[in-house]
């Protein structure tokens, strides 16, 4: 592992803290632009909340997986590197709870159910976001902002199947529990697709990127050429003014003349900031985002038909979809909203989960990480809570002194996706860019010249 010094005598202009998807755009973007770049990495990898790993038997997404056509940033990263997509099996079966008992139809079905009620639910998604992009373009959602998605349920719906129905589909698109959880963030995704929530639910689990999602993160640092400290946890940075200096955990020392820092929102709270961070920051990382529950892959015995299947919100796992047939089995992907609640890596527990809605499944075995435990993520997707718009996106955003910020958790867009954190990593360069313009400027023939890329000859 690369472990340095003295950051004057490598005349660093950035170091980047985190090498997700974030950090290694950040990356890219600023060596283009012929800035003396690092990347430090807590992790033996790269890659951060998305992580191609082989389990059960063939690689799978241990982290972020699907992609989509009306996600810009990631899908024209996709493309510059000629990478493609591949996408999860058609459903031909689909389960679902309604009425206090397990239901069984073809996936059109439940959709049917689900929409009725989640088009109302989500009609206002593009009053409120006429600019889905610029988030805070109007103050539309401000009347808003306080209000979390179970009490707008709940006050739109009676009790019944539609709450029911409603509450168990946001849960699984929050990985959390709704009492918390933004309107302002369920309504901006939706008008991210026009106010279509039925795209928005196929950009979330339908194209996955061919190769996984570490042929494009490596991809994207082989275009950078940054190099990258792997093990070094940074736990302080001193701004002077004049230069940031990063302090690791075991005592490393890298100084630049501005950061980056990618980390999750859990865990900006775990580094010391000289000067302080102002208290609108420190209160959000401390309140944290709603994403704490867990996703599973699973192996069963025997092929079965790909079906889809939606439990109920309070359920320790309330969403399982079939994924890929391995050698006569099937393997299936699970979400439930709370990692405190069922041990995911425990195939009995995922058994008695999986048998409530789907009939004749046999687990062999399951694979999953716990990101919410995890120290280098705290969560899962961000998903915002209540609030959290208003009160805190744009001071999230924005700068202190030559630290800048970026990462899925403060995007403007698709934040919480891959999109959103590549989206953010290139905002966060150009501000970087820019702060350090005049001197940066002042010596650009200390650069190698930036090689073609070969997938673009
Ligand atoms: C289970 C799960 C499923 C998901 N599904 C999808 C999906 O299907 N589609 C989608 O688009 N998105 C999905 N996401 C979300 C997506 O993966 C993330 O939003 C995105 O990858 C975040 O990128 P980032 O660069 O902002 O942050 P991260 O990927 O978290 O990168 C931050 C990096 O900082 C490092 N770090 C943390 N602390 C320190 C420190 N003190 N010192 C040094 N390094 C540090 C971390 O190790 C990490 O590598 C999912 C995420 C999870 C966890």
């Amino acid at each position: 592992m690369a472990q340095h010094n003295s950051a004057v005598e490598q005349d660093l202009d950035v170091v980047i803290v985190g090498a997700g998807f974030a950090g290694l755009t950040a990356a890219r973007e600023l060596t283009r632009r012929g800035l003396a770049v690092r990347l430090v990495e807590a992790r033996d990898r790269i890659g951060g909340r998305t992580w191609l790993d082989h389990r059960l038997g063939r690689d799978l997404e241990i982290g972020g997986t699907w992609v989509h056509w009306t996600q810009p940033y990631i899908w024209a990263e996709l493309k510059r590197y000629g990478i493609g997509t591949v996408a999860s099996p058609e459903p031909q079966r689909a389960f679902w709870w309604a009425d206090g008992g397990r239901r069984e139809g073809d996936p059109g079905a439940l959709l049917d159910v689900i929409g009725r009620h989640n088009g109302e639910f989500t009609k206002e998604s593009r009053t409120y976001f006429p600019e889905p992009f610029r988030p805070l373009a109007t103050d539309a959602f401000k009347g808003i902002d306080q209000i979390s998605v179970q009490d707008r349920i709940r006050e739109q719906f009676p009790a019944g199947d539609a709450r029911d129905i409603l509450e168990s589909f946001w849960t699984l698109n929050f990985n959390g529990p709704l009492e918390d959880a933004a309107l302002t963030q369920a309504l901006r995704w939706v008008a991210l697709t026009n106010g279509d929530w039925a795209v928005n639910f196929e950009a979330c689990a339908t194209y996955k990127i061919q190769g996984g999602t570490a042929a494009l993160a490596e991809a994207i640092l082989e275009d950078s050429r940054a190099a990258v400290d792997y093990g070094l946890t940074v736990a302080g940075m001193t701004d002077d003014g004049g230069s940031v200096t990063l302090r690791s955990a075991d005592g490393r020392t890298i100084s630049a003349r501005a950061a980056i820092v990618t980390v999750p929102l859990p865990v900006l709270g775990t580094i010391d900031f000289q000067p302080p961070l102002p208290p609108v920051k420190t209160e959000a990382a401390k309140r944290g985002q709603v994403s704490s529950g867990v996703k599973v892959w699973i192996r069963l015995r025997g092929e079965h038909a790909p079906f889809v299947a939606l439990g109920k919100a309070d359920w320790p796992l309330n969403f399982f979809q079939v994924e890929y047939t391995l050698d006569g089995d099937t393997i299936v992907v699970g979400f439930g909203p709370d990692a405190t609640r069922i041990d995911a890596s425990d195939a009995a527990a995922v058994q008695e989960q999986l048998a409530r809605l789907v009939p004749g499944v046999d687990v062999l075995d399951v694979a999953t990480h716990d990101w919410v435990a995890d120290p280098l993520a705290g969560e899962t997707w961000p998903m915002h809570r209540t609030g959290f718009l208003g009160n805190h996106l744009a001071a999230m955003q924005s700068g202190h002194g030559n630290v800048l910020f970026a990462g899925s958790d403060i995007a403007n867009g698709w934040g919480g996706f891959i999109d959103g954190a590549i989206e953010s990593g290139m905002e966060a360069a150009q501000a970087a860019a820019s702060l350090l313009g005049p001197r940066s400027a002042a010596r650009p023939a200390a650069r190698e010249p930036v090689p073609q890329n070969p997938a673009l000859r």
